[in-house]
């Protein structure tokens, strides 16, 4: 059986060995049982259901959370050769939908997203197609999103079920003991699912959190650092507009290859700066933490937070995007005092306030047709707090409730929900706030206990930043020499 997967692994993938953790949950995926799995970011989750594909009998659902990223791996599937692979989502037009839809059974693998997986003649055809494996990818989005806005995720379990329950992987590289259970539930998998953990550290992370008097200062420290640090780099920024001012700060001071990503770009603009930045036509991407999840790029050399996440899950998520190589990377985030005051707000906007929710909620039930554009004119809700609250009226439809009471039960699952994101945002803080190893505390929080020591592990233990630096001289040399000078380095022996 071993030698069997390492034959599959080397023709297909053209790999030797599989890094820890693959065989055996490739094992369990193959022997058809439900598996819950957690490996580090880069650690190689893909191949966990990539390689099964040459295996089980049926197409492999793959369910994953953003557009660019099921793009991507579309792609590098066709790239290393295997042509049966498609991804189904509201990019997609109708009639090439309908298309894909009829052969079904001719894919190797089908990326979709969660919204696409609700409409009934996808549903009806995935049924049909008699699916192998449903994969969900990046699972503590269901636990992250599913109870907010992107309520689709929370019906995953619902469809496996509709799916006549093929076996399940749910695959992520940041969860606690807490979100695991969570994703258990809402796939509806059993209590004795199998679940493997391993340890999510990346030894060749560094991790420093430095802070600084003034916004001010940040911003210098920022030009410094993407000056001397070896690219290429993401910063991370808390709001669109942060983006774009940094970028043109950068941009301003010298840095060419620098641009900016947030939600709030198009769609087609937004995946050329990612491949821009894929083929390292970019160095610095300046972005909300829209940008990045799942991205396979291996060489990002530091990982900035000019403004820190609202929870360690993304943190761990965000700072992982470098050094997939395995080089060596590091990961900044810059603070002031008053930075601990943003995310607090934005936890909170991103729910309704009361009296947004009771207008809303008093505009529905006079059988209005709810459109976003009219709900954000008149009732003052965002897109995430409209979705939020169109789901939670529609999961109360069943029952007969007359509007105060409507309000009032959607306010207090809103309350909940702010509690249990503050909880989150407090051990962030407090995790910026703390001394002592940063790399030993992190883990914990996901229950992973640090055994090896680590070098250049985080501000408290010691981080030499030189190794980080850009080889500038190097390349001054280099351009420096005539030509008779670069004949000889490149011949070894005297041109004249
Ligand atoms: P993640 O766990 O973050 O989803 P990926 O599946 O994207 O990671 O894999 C990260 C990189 O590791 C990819 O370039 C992939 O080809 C490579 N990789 C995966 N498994 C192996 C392996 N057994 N040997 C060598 N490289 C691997
Ligand atoms: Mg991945």
């Amino acid at each position: 059986m071993i030698e069997q997967l390492e034959d599959v692994l080397h023709i297909h993938f053209n790999l030797k060995h599989f890094r820890t953790g693959q065989k055996e949950i490739i094992e369990a995926v193959i022997q058809r049982k439900d598996v819950i799995a957690m490996l580090p970011t880069g650690g190689g989750k893909s191949l966990c259901y990539q390689l099964p594909g040459y295996i089980l009998q049926g197409p492999i659902l793959i369910i994953s959370p953003l557009l660019s990223l099921m793009e991507d791996q579309v792609e590098q599937i066709k790239q290393r050769g295997e042509k049966n692979v498609v991804a189904l989502n509201s990019s997609v037009s109708f009639m090439k939908r309908k298309q894909i839809l009829k052969q079904l059974r001719k894919y190797r693998y089908i990326y979709a997203s969660p919204e696409i997986l609700q409409i009934d003649y996808v549903i009806e055809a995935l049924t049909e197609a008699n699916i192998s494996l449903f994969v969900v990818d990046e699972a503590h989005c269901i636990s992250q999103w599913g109870h907010d806005f992107r309520p689709d995720y929370s019906k995953l379990g619902e469809l496996r079920e509709k799916l006549h329950n093929p076996p399940c992987l749910a695959l992520t590289a940041t969860a606690t003991k807490q979100v695991l259970e969570d994703v258990r539930q809402i796939l509806r998998l059993n209590h004795d699912v199998n679940t493997f953990i391993y340890s999510i550290n990346r030894p060749n992370i560094a991790m420093s959190v430095e802070k600084h008097q003034t916004i001010d200062d940040k911003i210098n420290r920022l030009q410094q650092i993407v000056y001397t640090l070896k690219g290429p780099g993401i910063i991370y920024c808390s709001s669109r507009i942060w983006t774009e001012r940094l970028a043109h700060i950068l941009f301003e001071s010298g840095m060419e290859q620098v641009a900016y990503y947030h939600g709030g770009m198009d769609q087609e603009q937004r995946i050329l700066i990612q491949q821009q930045f894929l083929y390292d036509q970019l160095n610095i991407v300046c972005c909300t933490n829209a940008f990045g999840m799942g991205i396979n790029k291996g060489n990002i050399r530091y990982v900035i937070h000019f403004h820190f996440p609202s929870q360690l899950e993304s943190y761990m998520q965000e700072i992982g995007r470098a050094g997939r190589d395995g080089h060596k990377s590091v990961a900044i985030t810059l603070i002031t005092d008053t930075d601990y005051e943003i995310p607090k707000s934005l936890v909170e906007s991103e729910f309704p306030s009361y009296d947004d929710l009771s207008r809303t909620i008093h505009f529905l039930q006079n059988k209005h047709e709810p459109s976003f554009e009219f709900i954000q004119q008149w009732c003052g809700l965002t897109e995430t707090q409209w979705r939020y609250v169109e789901h939670a009226y529609e999961n109360l439809s069943n029952f007969s409730m007359d509007t105060e009471q409507i309000i009032s039960t959607i306010w207090k699952k809103i309350e909940h929900r702010i509690v249990i994101k503050q909880q989150k945002l407090s051990e962030m803080c407090n995790w910026l706030r703390d001394e002592g190893c940063r790399r030993k505390k992190l883990l914990a929080y996901f229950d992973d206990i640090l055994t090896d020591q680590v070098k250049n592990c985080c501000d408290a233990c010691g981080i030499d930043f030189h190794c980080y630096h850009e080889e500038q001289n190097k390349d001054n040399e280099k351009l420096d020499l005539n030509w008779q000078e670069e004949l000889k380095l490149i011949f070894g022996k005297a041109s004249d």
